[in-house]
């Protein structure tokens, strides 16, 4: 439902709507929002945006005066779910008040430019995007900021399991490492509280294909958006996120799309699904493999030479490289298949529909800036399209069947963010075709990662330092 700011106006005298919530993405991938009262939003408001200091922005520090005009996007309307007082939230653009250009570090800005590239270079006109973003529930957590402590501790599931029956009884149906897919409650103790994710999704104007536990222990969930245009699922996925932590936090839990939180259980991804359409056509299908057609094998060649870099948007984190090892359902190998889900490409096969047809993408996981993220996933694709990039053999043997000669063939993900952050230093070319990511946001982006993560983890005692050589 395309809303146009007429309709948003009589939305908020039909709902009697005391408040509007504006929200955009800061540059590392998280929502942020101000209000203003009902009555001061009105058609003007839509042409001439609203001021704020970007100054206190993460990532955004750089610009000259620092003031920005946040332009509601009225299509992005939806009543927030949680507030007392009645409230909607419009999704913004960000624009430079004096110039009136679109702010090239606004992560919905970049992703606005990809849709537009892809167009230019006719070889699509839409691209549909599904992610698959899964998250742990936790009773609890505590972490220490202090930056000569260091510590943290979850007291998640994991914890409750190690912990003896005397202090908490009744663990009969307690869910054991990677046995969470799928049994029905009592084992699956989160049914209602996805239920209630879903159906507030399903209000705030999300279509919602499925929810599910997820495989890890008790704790970890998925619940399942169906596909959109790349712009619109970026928007979804902020929300996604937000109704998730609230109505955990209503619950008195805690919800994380931290990548990797426990040791030796499964981590969190994000899936990510992309197909490309041309008019009511397609045309990632065709007569190939796996029912794929030329551009999409393509595509996918497109898609694994830049994975080093695009993982830096798409597992941003330090925290994103420890869930990429092997034994987990992670990939690690960069490589494509119809079935092995150890490939960093998979074609799902579920649907002989040749709309169904599409690539999955099974490296991202859920810290990543999801505008970010499926824009150089696109920007990979296309550059693949237009130099017909081979994707190479399929690796649809058994990973355990391979000789290691074999298997050392294959390129892998990078190891770290730091590895990740260097790919990306030297492969950009392909992102900064149309102007949609500039070298200022790729510096921006590398020097943010590189200074606040990757640096701030490495001088910060480890709690596993403590085991390791306390008694040295
Ligand atoms: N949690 C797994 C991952 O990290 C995926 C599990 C699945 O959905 N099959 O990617
Ligand atoms: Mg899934
Ligand atoms: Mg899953
Ligand atoms: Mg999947």
């Amino acid at each position: 439902t395309k809303m146009t700011p007429q309709e948003v106006l009589a939305m908020i005298r039909e709902k009697d709507i005391k408040a509007v919530d504006l929200r955009f993405m800061d540059f590392p991938g998280i929502w942020q929002h101000f209000t203003i009262p009902a009555g001061k939003l009105d058609e003007g408001t839509f042409e001439d945006g609203l001021g704020f200091d970007g100054s206190s922005i993460r990532g955004w520090q750089a610009i000259n005066e620092s003031d920005m005009l946040l332009m509601p996007v009225p299509e992005t309307t939806f009543v927030d779910p949680f507030t007392e007082l009645p409230t909607i939230v419009m999704i913004c653009n960000i624009q430079d008040p004096i110039t009136r250009e679109d702010y090239t570090r606004d992560p919905r800005n970049v992703a606005r430019k990809t849709v537009n590239y892809l167009k230019s270079t006719g070889i699509a006109d839409t691209v549909y995007i599904g992610p698959e973003a899964e998250f742990f529930i936790f009773d609890d957590v505590r972490y220490d900021h202090t930056p000569s402590q260091g510590f943290y501790s979850i007291d998640s599931s994991e914890a409750e399991w190690n912990r003896g029956a005397d202090e908490r009884p009744n663990l009969g149906h307690k869910l054991r490492h990677k046995e969470g897919y799928f049994p029905c409650p009592p084992a699956d103790q989160l049914m209602d509280i996805r239920n209630e994710m879903m159906q507030l999704m399903i209000d705030s104007g999300i279509d919602i294909e499925a929810q599910h536990h997820e495989v890890a222990t008790a704790g970890q969930c998925e619940i399942d958006m169906r596909f959109d245009e790349l712009v619109r699922m970026g928007d979804q996925v902020c929300l996604y996120k937000y109704i998730i932590k609230n109505v955990a936090f209503q619950h008195n839990k805690t919800a994380t799309f931290m990548p990797k939180p426990l040791f030796g259980d499964n981590g969190s991804g994000m899936h990510t699904h992309i197909s490309f359409w041309k008019g009511e056509n397609p045309i990632f299908a065709g007569s190939g493999y796996a029912g794929l057609s030329d551009e999409a094998l393509f595509a996918i060649g497109g898609i694994l030479k830049h994975a080093p870099a695009i993982l830096a948007f798409s597992n941003p984190t330090t925290n994103s490289y420890k869930r990429l090892v092997p034994g987990y359902e992670a990939p690690v190998n960069l490589a494509y298949s119809q079935r092995n889900r150890s490939a960093a490409c998979r074609i799902p096969m579920y649907s002989p529909s040749p709309k169904a047809k599409r690539i999955e993408f099974r490296c991202p996981d859920p810290s990543a800036n999801p505008y970010l993220t499926f824009s150089a996933i696109t920007m990979a694709a296309i550059d693949g399209i237009q130099n017909k990039i081979h994707p190479g053999e399929p690796l649809d043997k058994n990973i355990y069947d391979l000789e290691p000669e074999e298997l050392a063939q294959v390129p892998k993900a990078p190891g770290s963010l730091a590895d990740a952050l260097d790919a990306l230093e030297k492969d950009h070319e392909f992102l900064l075709r149309g102007d949609v990511f500039t070298e200022d946001v790729i510096s921006t982006w590398i020097n943010y990662k590189r200074k606040n993560e990757v640096e701030a983890i490495n001088l910060r005692p480890h709690p596993y330092e403590f085991c390791l050589y306390y008694d040295v």
